[in-house]
């Protein structure tokens, strides 16, 4: 697989989960936080952690962020910063870029100014535990 640039915004344990499985299959991973000491955790885990806020153009444009080939919106708890950030990420034209909803009305922002991918971890992962039970290979529980 080639490699690709990812850069992965929030390093909350969403972030942090995705940032971890894609720098462990070779791939090139920014991880980006307000938070200094979540930056300082990641650093073990990504090929490059920076401490940035994703709601200021210029951190943003100041990282070369248009350039990579996707970038991950792991903030959820604070909606505002989530919206903002994705808005700037497609108005600074980035191919693809991802974003983790917290709800049905956080998505459907997400979705309006023009996310590519919007997760919703709890309702996913709810529907994957689901599809796991009702598979035939799943032994009875
Ligand atoms: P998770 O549910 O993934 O564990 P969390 O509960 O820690 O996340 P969230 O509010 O979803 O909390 O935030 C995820 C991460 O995003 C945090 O580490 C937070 O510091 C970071 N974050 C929040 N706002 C910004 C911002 N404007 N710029 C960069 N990082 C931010």
């Amino acid at each position: 697989m080639a490699t690709k640039q990812y850069a992965v915004i929030g390093l909350g344990r969403f972030g942090t989960s995705i940032a971890r499985r894609l720098h462990d299959a070779g791939q090139e991973v920014l991880g980006i936080d307000i938070n200094e000491e979540r930056v300082d955790a990641a650093e073990s885990f990504v090929t490059h952690a920076v401490i940035a806020d994703s709601t200021e153009e210029k951190a943003l444009t100041a990282l070369g962020i248009r350039n990579f080939d996707c970038v991950i919106v792991a903030i959820g708890d604070d909606m505002q910063s989530s919206i903002l950030t994705v808005m700037l990420l497609k108005n600074l034209e980035v191919k693809k870029v991802i974003a983790k909803a917290l709800g049905k009305r956080h998505g459907q922002v997400l979705e309006h100014i023009g996310a590519d991918w919007i997760v919703y971890p709890e309702r996913d992962m709810g529907e994957r535990v689901a599809n796991q039970l009702l598979s035939p290979n799943m032994l009875n529980y």
